[in-house]
């Protein structure tokens, strides 16, 4: 047991709890093909001055939490980012193999965002949150020009153009991919961008570095208690918002291919604080 003594704070607390923007992370309402662009909308707009005087914790570096802290790291806010690996670019995702799927419909063969929303919802058993799944097809369009930005080597026809194949058992061709190592090659464009911030001072990274609980104060996270996991030795990090990225938790099963250290445990302990929980089917 560490008693509240022995936890060294990174940043004084008070520095943060005035003046942060609040970010509304409820499902929006509405029509399905229109809530998120709303929201998008709606959302307060932080200036461009006055986001450096920002904090935002990533704890995770995989292809969700690699990509937020280079993303908000590039918009002008500091980030402090955690993994426990030795390295950001050993995250889980670097196993990921067949593909990430993509409606740009350069087959011309009936492809669209509706018809990945659909056969992504069915997929998943007609189980998954809906304006979530339709987020993510409309979206899918633009990663595939961000990745290639980042100089993700994807499979190319001879002419040149980006090759896809059909994957998943879907009735279009819709998955890019790099051979058999789609998620390495998507891991190692995260981790340039992010490296770059790290190089630019804009992200502090904290490798070997494990997430022992969430800070919440007033409903909100706004903080970590994490432990080196070379020295054992437990800090507290202050922020004005915190983004779990943390993988899945194959390892709550008896047979998994993911790494044994995705096991839920940050998910687990953010439940704990108060976070909802949901779907542990899907992993
Ligand atoms: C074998 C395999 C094949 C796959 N193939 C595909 C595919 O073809 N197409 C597809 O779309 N998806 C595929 N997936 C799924 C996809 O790879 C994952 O869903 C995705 O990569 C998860 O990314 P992530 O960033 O959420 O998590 P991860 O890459 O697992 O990253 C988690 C990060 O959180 C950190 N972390 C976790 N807990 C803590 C803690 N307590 N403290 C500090 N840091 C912590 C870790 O250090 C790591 O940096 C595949 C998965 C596997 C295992």
């Amino acid at each position: 047991m560490t008693s509240t003594a022995d936890l060294t704070p990174h940043g004084n607390y008070a520095d943060y709890v005035t003046g942060a923007p609040v970010a509304d992370t409820a499902a929006p309402d509405g029509p399905i093909a229109e809530r998120w662009d709303r929201r998008r909308f709606e959302a307060k707009l932080v200036n461009p001055a006055n986001r450096r005087k920002h904090t935002i914790i990533v704890v995770g570096t995989g292809l969700a939490g690699g990509a937020a802290g280079a993303t908000l790291a590039e918009q002008g806010y500091h980030v402090e980012q955690f993994c426990y690996q030795d390295s950001p670019r050993r995250a889980h995702s670097i196993a990921a193999q067949g593909g990430i799927n993509a409606a740009k419909n350069y087959r011309n063969d009936g492809d669209s965002v509706h018809r990945l929303f659909y056969d992504t919802v069915k997929g998943g058993d007609f189980r998954a949150r809906e304006s979530n799944v339709h987020r993510l097809a409309q979206i899918s369009v633009e990663i595939i020009d961000q990745c290639v930005a980042q100089g993700v080597p994807f499979a190319r026809e001879y002419g040149g153009l980006l090759d896809t194949r059909s994957f998943g058992g879907v009735q279009v061709s819709r998955t890019f991919y790099a051979r058999g190592q789609t998620g390495q090659q998507l891991l190692l464009g995260a981790y340039q961008a992010l490296s770059r911030q790290i190089a630019a001072g804009s992200v502090a990274m904290h490798p070997r570095t494990e997430m022992l609980d969430v800070i919440v104060v007033d409903g909100r996270a706004r903080g970590i208690v994490a432990r080196d996991l070379i020295t054992g030795k437990i800090d507290t990090y202050f922020a004005d918002a915190v983004v779990l990225a943390t993988g899945g938790y194959g390892n709550v099963f008896y047979l998994s291919t993911n790494a044994m250290n995705s096991n839920a445990t940050a998910v687990w302990r953010a439940h704990r604080r108060g976070a909802y929980f949901a779907n542990p089917c899907f992993t």
